[in-house]
């Protein structure tokens, strides 16, 4: 993925949400970001701190990331995995043999903004 165009579209998300509540600037902004979302947090954090040099409204924001883990349940048992580490993600139940569902990880949004 294309973290300067994913902070870009962040940024038009946050000018928005400043226009629709008639606020000056936006102090914070929460964003979640899974684990296989393709997205890789220290390049969108530095694409992120390029565009607020150029506006005003997000000069002073705060971005906080939340980094959400792979979840993955069985579709046979139920029984759900969390892993970590996605570089030994085996998305199969060790029980049934079949392919796990994926949860949680691809996660990629905008969870709170705070503005004044
Ligand atoms: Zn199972």
């Amino acid at each position: 993925m294309h973290e300067g165009a994913i902070a870009q579209s962040v940024v038009e998300v946050l000018r928005d949400i400043k226009d629709q509540n008639g606020l000056l600037s936006i102090t914070s902004a929460t964003l979640k970001i899974g684990a296989i979302s393709g997205v890789v947090v220290d390049a969108l954090l530095f694409a992120f701190e390029a565009i607020q040099k150029e506006e005003d409204f997000i000069k002073d924001t705060k971005l906080n990331i939340i980094y959400v883990n792979v979840k993955a349940r069985c579709s046979i048992c139920g029984k759900t995995f969390e892993f970590d580490n996605t570089d030994d993600l085996v998305m199969i139940c060790p029980d049934c043999q079949m392919p796990l569902a994926i949860i949680n990880g691809k996660e990629l949004e905008i969870v709170d903004v705070e503005g004044q």
